[in-house]
């Protein structure tokens, strides 16, 4: 096992998590503990999954105990460990990262008019490159670091729907007819709205799933949404979000035309910076076909 001193006692890593209970898949094993280094005394204050790490304490990153700010100064990735120190700042850090998923099996498929529907198992690959630091109340960003890290990888479960093949031509028509549409735009709103709506059904939080949309996902051949459960061997949301999957994109309708914002917004599609201009008007677009 590996020997962690924390406050001159010792502890077994090993026996928190005993072998039988270990998924092979699972990567979560390999928590990484941090550790607050104030007055010369190294202070375990919490723990991450090793997926985590490179989104929430890279070297740079601000974490967030108990209401107060530490900055991670060092990270030990080889001996999985982050070095914190207490700080006051006026920002938060925010990594940019790109994910990859890769279909390993499908469990269940259903077909609906202009849609597909699936879930499965998939391998989640995620990099992180850089990060933000974004101010509080303003969301201004006031600067950027970079990230040196090796990708993660994940085995989980997810759910994903598929424009499907006939509306392939649907979708090219729409962004050359339409001035209003954009198939990328329209995935990454729609993929925003469903972070949003999903916890509500599948009873979760909004950081126990995530989503990636692809214009032409390399599984499907089609533009596609995936969502998927946030934790190593998957935790059943995926399985409900396919059972749940009309409701679901009806509350998406829902909510994206109850929202009194006029090209999109944080409370429905997500800000325009991030999902653009036609983000709003083409997630609705994508939602009249799938639900007609
Ligand atoms: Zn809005």
């Amino acid at each position: 096992g590996v020997l962690h001193r924390v406050e001159k006692k010792w502890y077994w890593m090993s026996e928190i998590y005993p072998t039988e209970e270990i998924s092979l898949r699972s990567a979560s094993v390999d928590n990484f503990v941090i550790i607050d280094t104030a007055n010369q005394q190294e202070q375990v204050i919490g723990e991450m999954d090793k997926a985590s790490v490179p989104t929430l304490i890279y070297e740079g990153a601000i974490y967030l105990h108990e209401g107060e700010q530490y900055a991670i100064h060092r990270l030990d990735y080889q001996n999985q460990k982050a070095y914190a120190e207490r700080v006051k700042v006026n920002y938060y850090t925010d990594a940019q990262d790109e994910t990859n998923i890769k279909v390993l099996e499908v469990f269940e498929k259903g077909e609906e008019l202009n849609m597909e529907h699936a879930y499965g198992e998939v391998a989640i690959t995620t990099v992180s490159t850089c990060y933000k630091k974004i101010k509080f109340y303003t969301h201004e960003n006031i600067g950027f670091g970079e990230i040196s890290l090796p990708p993660e990888e994940m085995h989980t479960t997810a759910y994903w729907l598929a424009l499907a093949d006939d509306s392939g031509e649907l979708w090219k028509r729409l962004e050359t007819e339409d001035t209003s549409f954009n198939l990328s735009s329209g995935l990454l709103a729609l993929s925003n709205v469903l972070i949003n709506i999903v916890p509500l059904y599948v009873m979760c939080d909004p950081q126990d799933i995530r989503a990636v949309s692809e214009v032409r996902s390399p599984f499907t051949s089609k533009p596609t949404i995936y969502i998927y459960d946030n934790y190593p061997g998957g935790v059943g949301f995926s399985e409900k979000m396919f059972e749940l999957r009309r409701p679901l994109l009806q509350a998406a309708q829902e909510l994206i035309l109850g929202c009194g914002c006029e090209k999109g917004c944080p409370s429905c599609v997500g800000p325009i910076d991030e999902v653009g201009i036609k983000g709003k008007e083409s997630a609705l677009l994508i939602l009249r076909e799938a639900l007609s």
